[in-house]
């Protein structure tokens, strides 16, 4: 159905127009998952960027890679429906997860974890814009009326958001990616956006504070919501097997640091020693390093 026969209806005729726009109509980057549900990946490893049509508006989890794909998600909640975008759910505090934040707030309210503001505040950087406008004229379009929006929400360990006829709710994950990371759960239409916990065929980035138990207790606790899909912060959505392999890795990893440290072995020899051939097609191998530090802080207890 093309959309500019629909935008010479009536109103009534219009809302029922809009929301029959399918994906394709959005263009390439973009899968509906569900009745009214959208996720934009433009590439493989870039962050997931989501729109939830309610009938009181739009509800939005995450900005997307860069701003280019931020203004991407604002056209496409333009051509599926005349609402305003109502809630904004960061999953994380990153650049890719939240720069875009300043195209859809105001009038969106942000909403993260506690601590999110402070995190962001913190590792801002002012000259942000202009380095990212500097990449292309196409970013050079898109970065325009940059600034920092932090959450306006912080949230304590899990709340419950009603929008319209839909039901979220979100749960705070502590130490398994960035200073405040939560995940969405819709549980009538049993679709769960997982963060940045567990993410399909990469090796993460792990940073100090990370633990690997608490990474893998979170990815128990999601697992056993039973969702239908899982759409991870980055990369294609799928089923809780995003989970089961992220699982085997850090477990298998944790029990080959650990063997090594029995055998007496230092931190910079297990570096040098480790390997896990079984992921070698995973991408970012670069951040393995981050991944035996972080286990062998666990084996080690600290
Ligand atoms: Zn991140």
């Amino acid at each position: 159905m093309k959309l500019e026969r629909c935008l010479l209806g009536v109103a009534a005729v219009l809302a029922v127009c809009s929301s029959s726009a399918q994906a394709q109509d959005l263009g390439p980057h973009f899968r509906k998952i569900k009745e009214g549900i959208y996720v934009q990946s433009a590439r493989e490893v870039n962050s997931t960027s989501s729109i939830i049509l309610t009938e009181e508006g739009v509800v939005i989890i995450d900005t997307g890679q860069t701003p280019i794909d931020a203004r991407e998600v604002m056209e496409a909640v333009r051509k599926l429906t005349r609402l305003p975008v109502r809630l904004l759910i960061n999953t994380e505090v990153h650049p890719d997860h939240t720069t875009g934040n300043f195209v859809f707030s105001p009038p969106a309210l942000v909403i993260n974890a506690d601590g999110a503001v402070e995190a962001m505040r913190k590792a801002f950087d002012p000259e942000r814009g202009n380095t990212l406008a500097k990449e292309s004229a196409e970013m050079r379009e898109a970065v325009q009326g940059y600034r920092l929006v932090t959450p306006h929400i912080e949230y304590h360990d899990k709340t419950t958001v009603h929008v319209g006829e839909r039901t979220f709710e979100l749960l705070h994950f502590k130490n398994v990616h960035s200073e405040a990371d939560t995940a969405v759960w819709l549980p009538n239409e049993r679709v769960l956006f997982a963060a940045s916990v567990a993410i399909p065929t990469s090796i993460n980035n792990l940073r100090p504070f990370v633990s690997i138990p608490d990474m893998l207790a979170a990815i128990k606790t999601m697992k056993s919501l039973n969702p239908e899909i899982v759409v991870p912060g980055h990369g294609s959505f799928g089923t809780t097997k995003i989970f089961d392999d992220s699982q085997r890795y850090y477990e298998l990893l944790l029990e080959r640091v650990g063997v090594m440290v029995r055998e007496g072995k230092s931190l910079d020899q297990i570096k040098r020693e480790l390997r896990m051939p079984e992921y070698a097609s995973w991408s970012y191998q670069e951040r393995m390093p981050t991944n035996i530090e972080a286990a062998y802080r666990a084996v080690m207890g600290n």
